[in-house]
């Protein structure tokens, strides 16, 4: 198909369609479009739209942003998970703080050395904010071009990248790539869609190769299956009548700086041996278990995080100290950011 063809008749769509207000639509400033594409980074739109009107509001521009506290940051990122996503956010808006004299990089090129700024969120940039004529490709962009052309290399392979990448290229509309990339996004969104797409609705019908093949279900294809890791978390509520064990978690891991209970990370779910697995934690035989929570999981991207809590009351609250963990008051609790689990649990327990 021609570029020509396939571009018109997308921005026909677009024009036709009342395609949802957006408050990032239209959007100029190249420090809003950022953040709310490092915001919609496998976010759903419903979620993303009340975080990004937040960050917009408490930090309205990037030198905000980079003169925030990194706890901060994290706390108004807290039930968005992909958490290094925020420490990636905080950090770029410190570097061009520092290093750009508070301007965003003009071109994709430059755009590209931000830290947690790769293609798609460069040249999302890149042609809403400087017309820089750049396509976007993202799984709504693949999954249509999937569909539509018939792809059917897979797309999660190096030969399916360069595939991909370089029929964006030559479908987009040059002279319009903001209007262009806004269209085949929103078209990926709301017709296009990875489930019941709404082929009746679609300028592409007669021409699709999936429709007329009947390869919807099977395009695009993947070749490798995430697999999904198991971890066990077995984690202790530790607390005197004012306050409350808590630490950051730090290292190359998971919810890198955010905050948790005391945890004792077991092979597979513990069924017993709690309370020696205890004593190893703590340094000490004085305590007594109150009680264990059932096991409750958590699924991220690929892994999956089996939790149990179990509440512990030790004999001398005032004198026991634990490395790397802090005592915080329990009225300031909801100062610090909890992966979402965690925060759930504390919400039952009344502690915020
Ligand atoms: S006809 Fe159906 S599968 Fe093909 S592009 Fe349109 S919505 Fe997608």
């Amino acid at each position: 198909m021609k570029n020509k063809s396939f571009a018109t008749i997308l921005l026909n769509w677009h024009k036709e369609e009342n395609t949802r207000e957006m408050p990032w639509k239209g959007e100029k400033n190249p420090y809003y479009i950022w953040l709310s594409e490092i915001i919609l980074q496998q976010t759903r739109v419903e979620q993303g739209l009340p975080y990004f009107l937040r960050f917009k509001q408490k930090y309205p521009t990037v030198k905000d942003l980079a003169n925030a506290k990194e706890d901060d940051v994290m706390k108004l990122w807290q039930g968005l998970g992909y958490y290094s996503r925020a420490r990636n956010l905080h950090e770029t808006a410190k570097n061009v703080q520092q290093n750009f004299k508070g301007k965003f990089p003009e071109t994709f090129d430059e755009l590209k050395t931000l830290k947690g700024v790769g293609d798609y969120t460069a040249a999302a940039i890149a042609s809403f904010a400087f017309g820089e004529n750049k396509a976007v490709v993202d799984g709504n962009v693949i999954r249509v071009l999937a569909r539509v052309l018939g792809v059917e290399t897979a797309f999660d392979t190096t030969e399916g990248k360069k595939k991909f990448a370089q029929l964006a290229r030559e479908l987009i509309d040059e002279k319009n790539p903001a209007a262009y990339n806004q269209a085949i996004m929103d078209f990926g969104g709301v017709v296009c869609s990875p489930k019941n797409p709404k082929c009746e609705d679609c300028p592409f019908t007669r021409i699709c190769v999936a429709k007329n093949h009947e390869l919807i279900e099977q395009l695009p294809y993947r070749e490798k299956r995430t697999k999904i890791t198991n971890r066990y978390f077995n984690y202790l509520l530790i607390k005197s009548d004012k306050e409350i064990v808590i630490r950051k978690r730090t290292g190359n891991d998971i919810w890198q700086n955010l905050y948790e209970l005391p945890m004792i990370e077991t092979p597979k779910t513990l069924k017993k041996g709690f309370a020696e697995a205890i004593v190893k934690q703590l340094g000490t035989k004085q305590f007594a278990i109150k009680s264990y929570s059932e096991e409750t999981t958590q699924l991220l991207s690929h892994r999956k995080i089996h939790f149990r809590f179990i509440e512990v009351e030790l004999t001398d609250f005032k004198s026991f100290s634990l490395a790397n963990a802090q005592k915080v008051k329990l009225n300031a609790l909801s100062k610090f950011a909890f992966p979402k689990t965690l925060h759930l649990y504390l919400l039952e327990k009344s502690l915020f």
